[in-house]
């Protein structure tokens, strides 16, 4: 099977123009991209779907996660629309976006295991089965 051909374009619609206005000062540490290269990779997953998104964030740890819900709490971008995106596995399309793709598996990918309390382990949203495992507190 073939994917169809996007239109290049490079516009982004102004509500989202704003939100990223807004964003450079809202503490945000990980990566901003409006590139076509990677709308291109993440208008795409593991299901038959292709929607291009305006942008993709990449949270560097769980304070960037919420300096991203707490603009989109602001009544003013109530229209934008996220997707999290781990490996962009599921087969329905549901990390498909025309809006902003939360992509978790740059940087949020680590499995973390407490030597505090074994009994006791987080894993980072954007984990996979590849992930390494690291011993926090050692
Ligand atoms: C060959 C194959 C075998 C599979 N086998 C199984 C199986 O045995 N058991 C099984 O359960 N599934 C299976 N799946 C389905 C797939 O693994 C699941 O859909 C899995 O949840 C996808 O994870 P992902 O990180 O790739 O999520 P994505 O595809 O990136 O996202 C899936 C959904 O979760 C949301 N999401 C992603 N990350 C987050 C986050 N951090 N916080 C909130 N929401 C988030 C997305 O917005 C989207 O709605 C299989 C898929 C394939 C292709």
């Amino acid at each position: 099977m073939m994917i169809s051909c996007l239109p290049a374009d490079d516009s982004i619609e102004d509500i989202y123009g704003r939100f990223f206005y807004d964003f450079r000062t809202s503490g945000f540490e990980g990566d901003i991209d409006c590139s076509q290269a990677v709308r291109a990779v993440l208008s795409t997953n593991n299901s038959i779907y292709q929607i291009y998104p305006e942008a993709a964030l990449f949270p560097r740890h769980s304070q960037d996660v919420q300096c991203i819900a707490k603009l989109l709490g602001q009544a003013q971008f109530r229209d934008v629309v996220v997707a999290p995106r781990g490996g962009g596995a599921g087969t329905n399309g549901q990390s498909l976006t025309n809006g902003v793709v939360v992509d978790l598996s740059r940087h949020m990918n680590r499995v973390s295991v407490s030597a505090k309390s074994l009994l006791t382990s987080g894993k980072r949203s954007g984990g996979s089965f590849r992930s390494r495992e690291t011993l926090d507190d050692c």
